[in-house]
């Protein structure tokens, strides 16, 4: 019994010597300086999201635009339901309008867009606007040419995630976009 205890404190007090070791070599050991280099280095990425949408006089005012690189400058365009929604689609290429025709078309949630698309292409009489898909279709601009411009005025529908395109023939593949309200 004697002989156990004995050999319990000499256990004990080699460990407790050994935590004491670590705890002196950790001390000593100077704490490895934390990597204080900032990023420097911002990118100026094309903006691809609205700037906050501005409202004035109960409007919200919101801009995009089309070039001849068949691209919309925005993806994502988000208001607030019920407010009323004066979008500007702009052409700011120089392409002609049966070339690099450009229009702004708001859709529905569930719309199939390659049907849609489809359906677009053979709608030459109407502006490639499809009769077909009235009940999708929420609201469109004029089809557009390099330079020129056109403003429409709806009311913002229920919350929900929309899909905004061109229907010139094949641009909706490049030129789609979600239309968010909140
Ligand atoms: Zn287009």
């Amino acid at each position: 019994m004697k002989t156990l205890r004995i050999f319990m404190i000499a256990f004990m007090a080699v460990a407790l010597s050994t935590a004491c070791g670590d705890k002196k070599t950790e001390t000593a050991s100077p704490a490895p300086d934390a990597p204080t280099a900032i990023e420097e280095a911002v990118t100026e990425a094309e903006p691809e999201e609205a700037p906050e949408p501005v409202a004035k006089d109960g409007v919200t005012q919101v801009t995009i635009t089309g070039n001849d690189q068949m691209k919309y400058d925005l993806k994502t365009i988000t208001v607030k339901a019920g407010e009323k929604v004066e979008l500007t689609l702009k052409h700011v290429g120089k392409m002609a309008k049966n070339v690099m025709g450009h229009n702004w078309v708001l859709v529905q949630p569930d719309t199939d867009l390659g049907k849609l698309g489809v359906a677009s292409a053979g709608a030459v009489d109407t502006d490639y606007i499809p009769e077909a898909y009235k009940d999708q279709i929420i609201v469109f601009t004029k089809m557009l040419g390099g330079g020129e411009s056109d403003v429409i005025t709806f009311d913002a529908p229920e919350p929900g995630t929309y899909i905004f395109l061109c229907t010139f023939p094949g641009h909706h593949v490049m030129m789609r976009g979600e239309f968010i309200v909140e």
